[in-house]
């Protein structure tokens, strides 16, 4: 933990793999907590942490107010629509109306790319203390969905030491709307950090040609790449060729939202080329866990009966997963910061 330099979480592409060990390890460590009993741990005891969620969200914000609660701090919510947002206050007002009520942590999400990394910059520059972790912005980054994929997929590989290497050398395919998930990029930065050789599969409308260049230079801001050496980042267009050999799938939601304009011409066809069934796995020849971080267009890019079958997906465990994830992190940011108690041992 001693190398831990993260002030704020903004992006996965800053984490080096000692990083990602050190979440995963310590994150290993909070899902070993009994299921029942006293199940808070007094590590961020008298701390505030705020949730400014701009866009909507079910399963982010209640797990990161959930981990917030187990690590005993203090956990304030922020609704957009009932707040004075509706009369007119910045976006940086409202962040600041929070400091000013002694939020250490702002868990910030936003339709539009780099905003938690201005609310950062903004509150550097008046040099406030209070950290943000960013739960989304825009098409760029969901640092704890990468996380929480990531411990998923190593627990699965390798439950009795679910670290970065059980990655390495797995072939893991993210198919589907990748143009507008900050997902798939947050995973790219992860998995490939971890060892794990990466297939993007789809349409050139969804998974532009470009993508193959993704991991060539550190993004703005970021003067080099903190992994030495990446697993490979390949596209493939047939799913059923890019599912051959693979060590587990990805599936990702079609984000209407984002879309400015009509980039698929029939969904029936999409689910045929690109979705995710029992009988496509049963083609490719091999079991393999597959993953979706929710919300799941059913139908579209995953069958009803696959989500279902909770032998067959690692949707659930995405979720529980997410509660360790996060309290690793705010563990992490609150340790950074200065001293709290030691996380359980074992
Ligand atoms: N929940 C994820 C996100 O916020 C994935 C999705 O919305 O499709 O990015």
């Amino acid at each position: 933990m001693s190398t831990w330099t993260h002030r704020h979480i903004l992006d996965l592409a800053a984490f080096s793999r000692e990083d990602f060990a050190t979440v995963l390890e310590l994150a290993h460590r909070f899902r070993s907590m009994p299921a029942t009993g006293a199940r808070r741990l007094p590590a961020l005891q008298g701390r505030l942490v705020a949730t400014l969620f701009f866009e909507p969200s079910t399963r982010t914000r209640s797990s990161f107010e959930l981990a917030a609660k187990r690590l005993s701090a203090d956990v304030s919510t922020f609704s957009p629509s009932s707040s004075s947002l509706s009369k007119g206050e910045s976006l940086l007002d409202t962040a600041r109306t929070y400091v000013a009520m002694g939020a250490d942590m702002l868990v910030v999400r936003h339709r539009c790319t780099g905003v938690p990394r201005q609310l950062a910059d903004a509150l550097e520059r008046t040099g406030e203390r209070t950290v943000i972790l960013n739960a989304g912005d825009g098409l760029h980054s969901h640092p704890s969905q990468g996380l929480l994929d990531l411990y998923t997929l190593a627990y699965h590989f390798d439950a009795s030491n679910p670290l970065p290497e059980a990655l390495q050398g797995r072939r893991v395919v993210i198919v589907g709307d990748i143009l507008h998930s900050r997902v798939a990029r947050s995973n790219l930065w992860a998995l490939t950090a971890c060892g794990a050789d990466v297939v993007l599969c789809g349409p050139p409308t969804l998974v532009p040609d470009a993508f193959a260049d993704f991991l060539a230079a550190p993004p703005p801001g970021q003067t080099m790449d903190p992994v030495a050496q990446r697993g490979s980042l390949t596209i493939y267009r047939d799913l059923d060729a890019a599912l051959k050999g693979a060590d587990a799938v990805m599936t990702l939601r079609l984000q209407k939202e984002r879309m400015r304009q009509h980039l698929l011409s029939d969904l029936d066809r999409y689910h045929r080329d690109y979705g995710i069934s029992h009988e496509r796995l049963a083609r490719s020849g091999a079991s393999i866990p597959v993953l979706h971080p929710g919300p799941v267009n059913r139908g579209i890019e995953m069958s009803g009966a696959l989500l279902d079958d909770l032998g067959s997906n690692l949707v659930e465990s995405q979720v529980s997963n997410g509660i360790p994830i996060r309290m690793a992190l705010l563990y992490l940011m609150a340790a950074a910061e200065s001293s709290v108690d030691s996380p359980p041992l074992g």
